[in-house]
């Protein structure tokens, strides 16, 4: 194996380091979103049963002011009552009152299953606020650990980078920029010749370009893919 396809392969791995690196900088930013759009949606529960809430407390209002004024009629009536002569008349309007009477009765029914739904979406509101208190100190964790995560990262990326500098110095310019271009498309760019056949695309690999890979005098493409090809094992090669 030629020098420079040893330095191509160190180079492969440790871009593949590298690239690792950097595909974990991408991630954190998303993973931190996600968390983030949890507690969004913690809010937004919150902010829909407090309107919840705020229309129960309405309706428990208006259902008050309904017995209120139910109420009034009622008293106006029983004095109505009792100025009343005529036996027909007198029985009608104490019906009337009776009605009354057992409309206050439903009305304060109603009331009370009002109250217990309201005693129920009080009790959902804490619940969800301790989930959002939670998830907020859960935040705040995730980000100091990503913040330690990154400058662990960074010092990583640093250091990959410095061993990777003397090696594509040590490669020849156009064969750096060459893997480098075949890399935006295709990865891995080394590609090991095995049974006669590329172990990027698995086309087979004429004889003639395994004894010119054999020969190290420069760098072999595969015809199919375009990776440049290696023989790590003369044995297994043909
Ligand atoms: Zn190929």
């Amino acid at each position: 194996m030629s020098e420079e396809i040893k330095h191509l392969l160190k180079l492969q791995k440790l871009d593949r380091v590298l690239d690792k690196i950097n595909a974990r900088f991408q991630e954190i930013p998303r993973l931190i979103k996600e968390e983030e759009n949890h507690a969004e949606q913690f809010e937004e529960e919150i902010k829909q049963l407090q309107e919840e809430f705020k229309d129960l407390q309405m309706q428990i209002k208006e259902a008050e002011i309904n017995i209120k004024s139910t109420k009034d009629f009622i008293s106006s009536h029983k004095e109505k009552l009792n100025t009343l002569k005529n036996n027909e008349s007198y029985k009608k309007m104490q019906d009337e009152i009776s009605q009354k009477d057992e409309e206050i009765n439903d009305a304060e029914i109603v009331i009370l299953e009002l109250l217990e739904s309201s005693d129920q979406i009080t009790e959902k509101i804490k619940e969800a606020k301790s989930r959002l208190a939670a998830k907020k100190t859960e935040i705040k964790e995730t980000r100091e650990k990503f913040q330690q995560e990154i400058k662990q990262l960074e010092k990583n990326k640093k250091e990959v980078e410095e061993r990777i500098a003397p090696i594509t110095e040590a490669i020849d310019r156009k064969t750096v920029d060459l893997y480098y271009k075949i890399k935006e498309r295709k990865t891995p760019v080394m590609v090991k010749v095995k049974n006669s056949t590329s172990g990027g695309c698995h086309a087979s690999i004429r004889p003639q370009t395994i004894n010119e890979i054999l020969k190290e005098d420069n760098i072999i493409k595969c015809e199919n893919c375009s990776r440049f090809l290696y023989i790590e094992d003369k044995g297994n090669a043909l």
